[in-house]
């Protein structure tokens, strides 16, 4: 059964969560904003790293260049021009204010004795060591890098010679850099959130639609449908969501069918019961008539025994608490007594039960099931052929499987019955059948025995011709 509209089980609330987005974002949330920021913040993450890669990868290739010229400076003028530095003494040639680069001469202990450019300007007052540094230029924005390296001075003294360049312009472009990443990203983000929020807001709009959709399905209308929607995905879900929608219904109706089902078989023969009381009752009987009556009320409450019966063995199969107790069976003997039983009411009728059955047709099963599977199917061929037709129950093994086949010359079913014939009550001519005191159970059991094992029940007819019932089990 199906718990009424109102219901709504506690599981379905979502869990108490607090996570930074939600303390981030107080109230109610939607999907597609929870989406955006997280795409956002994995956004704004990964660019930052980038830039932050970036940035530092620029930084080291600039510097590089700016190592490279001072060192090839360094190394050609240290062969040329340390005499020409000196003549230009360290007064004599005042700094270029513009100039950005410098190449100097230094005694032994750092003193400067001549050079060209801005040779003047960097200054760390300690006295030079071979190699590259960055050294403080008091007074400008940006430190020099200078490269040293020994040189011999034309009077024989070792001094040093460094070549330098100002680190102004690669500050200033890095620091553009830096402004243009500060202001470009977080631009970037707000497009993206708002890009994002767009999309998201495009890709979630059919759930609103399915919400909508959903919202009108009740229990007593389950007509309802999703429908095909745009994403493929959604579509997926929709589709599916449908064909639940599509079973439920059909659960609902043989539901509904099968109640009203009960309760009509159930109030025929109470009220032929009443009637055939309250007759005897107008007025006072003999004891034979009495006796007569309750023979009468005997078979009609046989029935409604017989149909409660079959009821709670549909019910216990639905259940999933009739599995079949198995055992080792031999199967054709089984066969051979079920129309031993069967054969006296063909006789009765003047039909011919004829039987074809494999010996040693063994398997694993519960003998009583199979009993009763066999016997409907055996009682059906019997009601639903006329007098004088023959009936054969044939049992074979191919491989892994037994097949019964229980055929009839009858009445047949028509092939628009064929797919409803095992339903619960279903009757393929309701008038014909009722007359034959069934209650359109006989098949269902059956069928639920077969699948129970593991196996099938099949049909094949045609009408007026006869049928054939094949049951398919595992052996
Ligand atoms: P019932 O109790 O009415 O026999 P079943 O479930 O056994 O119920 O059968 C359902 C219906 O299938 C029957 O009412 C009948 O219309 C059809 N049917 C079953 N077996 C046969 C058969 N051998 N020949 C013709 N019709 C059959």
């Amino acid at each position: 059964m199906v718990a009424g509209a109102g219901s709504q089980p506690k599981s379905a609330q979502p869990p108490a969560r607090s996570s930074g987005l939600r303390r981030l974002l107080p109230g109610r949330r939607t999907m597609r904003l929870r989406l955006t920021l997280w795409y956002v913040a994995v956004l704004a993450l990964s660019t930052a790293v980038i830039a932050v890669l970036f940035y530092i990868g620029l930084q080291n290739a600039l510097m590089d260049q700016v190592d490279r010229g001072i060192r090839e400076t360094a190394a050609s003028e240290a062969k040329t021009s340390v005499g020409d530095f000196l003549q230009n003494g360290p007064q004599q040639v005042p700094d270029e204010a513009s100039s950005e680069s410098m190449i100097r001469v230094l005694s032994a202990r750092g003193q400067v004795l001549g050079g060209a450019g801005a040779f003047r300007r960097p200054s760390d007052g300690r006295p030079p060591q071979a190699g590259l540094a960055t050294v403080p230029a008091p007074g400008e924005r940006a430190p020099w890098r200078v490269y040293t390296q020994a040189v011999e001075l034309p009077t024989g003294e070792p001094g040093w010679l460094q070549a330098g360049s100002s680190l102004a312009g690669t500050e200033a472009a890095l620091a553009r850099l830096r402004r243009q990443l500060l202001l470009g990203l977080p631009l970037m983000l707000l497009l993206a959130g708002a890009g994002g929020l767009f999309l998201a807001a495009r890709a979630l709009a059919p759930i609103d639609h399915m919400a909508t959709a959903a919202e009108r399905i009740t229990g007593s209308d389950l007509s309802g449908r999703m429908g095909p929607q745009g994403s493929e995905e959604l579509g997926r879900l929709a589709a599916a969501f449908d064909r639940m929608l599509e079973r439920l219904d059909k659960a609902f109706q043989r539901e509904r069918r099968f109640v009203s089902d009960v309760s009509h078989e159930l109030r025929t023969p109470l009220t032929a019961l009443r009637g055939r009381i309250e007759v005897t009752l107008t007025r006072p009987r003999s004891g034979s008539e009495y006796e007569d009556t309750l023979r009468g009320l005997e078979t009609e409450v046989a029935r409604l025994t017989r149909l409660s019966e079959d009821l709670l063995l549909l019910a216990r199969f639905d259940r999933g608490a009739l599995t079949p107790r198995m055992e080792q069976v031999d199967l054709s003997g089984l066969l051979g007594s079920v129309a031993a039983q069967v054969r006296p009411l063909a006789q009765a009728r003047s039909q011919i039960l004829e039987e074809d059955i494999e010996p040693g047709l063994g398997l694993r099963a519960d003998p009583d099931q199979l009993i009763r599977l066999f016997i409907n199917l055996l009682d059906n061929a019997v009601k639903f052929s006329g007098d004088g037709g023959r009936i054969s129950l044939t049992g074979r093994r191919s491989g892994a499987t037994i097949t019964v086949e229980v055929s009839d010359t009858g009445a047949g079913i028509g092939a628009e019955h064929l797919d409803s014939i095992f339903e619960r009550f279903y009757r393929a001519e309701g008038s014909r059948a009722r007359a034959t005191g069934g209650h359109g159970l006989g098949l269902a059991i059956a069928n639920e025995v077969a699948r129970a094992h593991g196996g099938a029940l099949s049909v094949s007819s045609r009408l007026g011709e006869g049928s054939t019932f094949t049951v398919s089990l595992p052996g």
